[in-house]
């Protein structure tokens, strides 16, 4: 872990043990990390999400037999898009803290299912809102996306970089979820943190991302797509740096003002970029994977596709200064780890 400053060793030393933690999609590749972690901590977790077949639900499955071995552990399966139906699991459980991540996630996708995004991030989202307005929790997290700053080629990425030109619909409402979480904020007095991840890859992950799908193509002797040329860079973030993030986040909530409606919303909506601040071109990637699983790729150069950005680029230096982080893990030592997750779960030989 990276070394923290002396005020946050101080909230740290007050720990998750024995706080009540509800996470919405808890079967998802963040979800299920974080669950993990917050239960090794001693916290008491109520998982939820409604098992999509947006990719392969035997994944998920297969992700939450592992936090069932937990005593702490629930995980009920709910669309909280269905009005009410949040709202009824969170008053019942009465987390001390939120952290919300379902969504529909994606951004080709986007332009096949747009109504799907519509119902998760839109209708879902408000319905988490809600339910914090009706019973008030000591923080709500929920994950933001890097896609928010579309086709800026101003880098490194900074929170208050003009964010008004998303590049697909699930953009969008991501970025429709801060401008909510912060009129929410403002209204209600509740205290919001929204982080905009970057490209979040590691063991348990998604199949429908790229790291996964070259690894996948790699071991199928399938030829890889290679789009704009390769002239596409990323800023990889490994799984176990958001966990840290929000773990360490939980501990330290946003400042409240004493009466509602009368906060500094900025004092009490928060807004972060977790990434690793170092983005890697796609070919960069793919040379790491070759050499992981010993095996040649097959590439073929393909255009761009509408909705993608060229580059995506964090500047942490505001997470850095709330809650000390800094990313540990390379993009060689991440996808050293995936490969030889995905080696096992598929019962492939090293
Ligand atoms: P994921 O798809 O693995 O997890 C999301 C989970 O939410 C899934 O298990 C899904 O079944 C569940 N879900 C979707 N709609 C739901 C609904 N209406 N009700 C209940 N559950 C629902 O995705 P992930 O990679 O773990 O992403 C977690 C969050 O982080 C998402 O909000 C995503 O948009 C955001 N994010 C992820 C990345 C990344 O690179 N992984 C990057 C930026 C932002």
């Amino acid at each position: 872990t990276s070394a923290a400053g002396p005020d946050q060793d101080q909230d740290q030393d007050r720990g998750l043990a024995g706080t009540r933690v509800l996470v919405t999609g808890a079967a998802g590749f963040v979800g299920a990390h974080l669950s993990q972690r917050l239960l090794l901590e001693g916290a008491e977790v109520l998982g939820l999400d409604s098992f999509n077949s947006y990719y392969d639900p035997s994944l998920k499955r297969a992700r939450v037999a592992a936090l069932l071995d937990h005593p702490l552990c629930r995980v009920v399966e709910t669309d909280l898009a269905e009005p009410g139906a949040l709202a009824k699991a969170w008053s019942a459980f009465r987390p001390d803290h939120v952290v919300h991540l379902a969504a529909q996630a994606g951004v080709r996708y986007s332009l096949r299912d747009p109504r799907a995004y519509e119902r998760a991030n839109l209708a879902g989202f408000l319905e988490v809102l809600e339910a914090a307005r009706a019973h008030p929790v000591s923080q709500l997290i929920y994950a933001s996306s890097s896609s928010v700053y579309g086709a800026s080629t101003r880098v490194p990425f900074r929170e208050d970089d003009p964010v008004d030109r998303p590049s697909s619909l699930y953009a969008a409402t991501k970025r429709a979820n801060e401008l909510m979480a912060h009129t929410y904020a403002h209204l209600f007095n509740l205290p919001l943190t929204g982080l905009r991840f970057f490209t979040v890859y590691g063991p348990w992950g998604r199949p429908d991302m790229a790291y996964w799908g070259f690894t996948e193509a790699l071991h199928a002797g399938r030829e890889i797509q290679v789009f704009n040329h390769g002239q596409v860079w990323r800023d990889y973030t490994y799984v176990d740096e958001i966990v840290e993030a929000i773990a360490r986040l939980l501990r330290c909530p946003p400042q409240r003002a004493d009466e509602p409606g009368r906060v500094v919303p900025e004092a009490s909506h928060r807004l972060f970029n977790i990434g690793n601040d170092t983005p890697v071109a796609v070919g960069e990637m793919i040379d790491i994977l070759e050499r992981e699983t010993g095996l040649q790729a097959l590439r073929r150069n393909v255009p761009m596709q509408p909705g993608d950005v060229v580059r995506t680029w964090a500047d942490v230096s505001a997470l850095r200064a709330a809650v000390g982080f800094a990313p540990q893990v390379s993009l060689a030592t991440g996808l050293q780890r995936f490969v030889q997750w995905y080696r096992e779960y598929h019962r492939l030989s090293p």
